[in-house]
């Protein structure tokens, strides 16, 4: 009698809990739906990029870092009226948004691109008669001129930030460093572009593998570039 009591008394409680689980569950899915922006699934596993970006520092980049980012700059939108779906124009007038807009904006955007233009070093398919080699060459002289231009831009940033390789308002190629979570598509750059080819300097983006060698992170990196993908992007846009 007893045990049936205390049975019955631990089913109420446990209801009563699980009922208190689903709705906090479903807060969260309905917090979830009014979340803008997404972070882009990887198309390749934490090691899948070893021995030249360690599954350590992939793993807390992307659950932590950019997660982040996400989650925050879409919480800076919530309180805004009329945000535009397309991110290009939020970053077209970024200087008329708050700070964490363009700070968690910039990470959020900053890093799906950073993902999605590397990939496995045994499928880093560079080919001379891809379109954007060939700009490459047209822009820099040689792939030789541009990698050492782009290596310089990723070097010499101050602290934390960006390199980018964009296309111009002419359709031509172009590499820039940007400071924080800032990109070529944001008003308050030096140079305004559209930015194909991106690599993260942000210490959380080497530190556990390279300590302070930033120059062999980005050596590295050369190994793991989705050319396939930049050519792809090039081609959106010049066309
Ligand atoms: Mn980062």
């Amino acid at each position: 009698m007893i045990h049936s009591a205390t049975f019955m008394i631990f089913t109420i409680l446990s209801v009563t809990f699980s009922n208190k689980v689903v709705n906090f569950q479903n807060q969260k899915v309905m917090e979830t739906n009014k979340q803008i922006f997404k972070q882009d699934k990887l198309s390749y596993g934490y090691s899948a990029l070893e021995p030249y970006i360690d599954a350590q520092t992939m793993q807390i980049h992307y659950e932590k870092h950019h997660a982040a980012y996400t989650e925050k700059f879409n919480a800076a939108l919530l309180d805004l009226d009329n945000v535009p779906h397309d991110i290009s124009e939020i970053f077209a007038n970024i200087s008329k948004y708050s700070t964490a807009v363009r700070n968690n904006g910039g990470g959020y955007f900053n890093h799906n691109l950073y993902w999605s233009i590397m990939t496995p070093s045994a499928k880093s398919n560079f080919d001379a008669s891809l379109e954007v080699v060939d700009a490459i060459n047209t822009a820099f002289g040689s792939f030789d001129e541009f990698k050492k231009e782009f290596s310089n831009a990723a070097t010499t940033r101050f602290g934390s930030g960006w390199a980018w390789l964009s296309v111009d308002s002419h359709g031509k190629l172009f590499v820039s460093s940007t400071a924080n979570q800032d990109n070529p598509l944001m008003d308050v750059v030096e140079k305004q572009g559209v930015p194909i080819l991106a690599i993260d300097v942000w210490e959380h983006a080497y530190y556990l593998k390279y300590q302070n060698k930033r120059p062999d992170y980005i050596d590295a990196f050369f190994n793991v570039i989705n050319w396939e993908e930049v050519n792809k992007r090039y081609k959106e846009a010049v066309n």
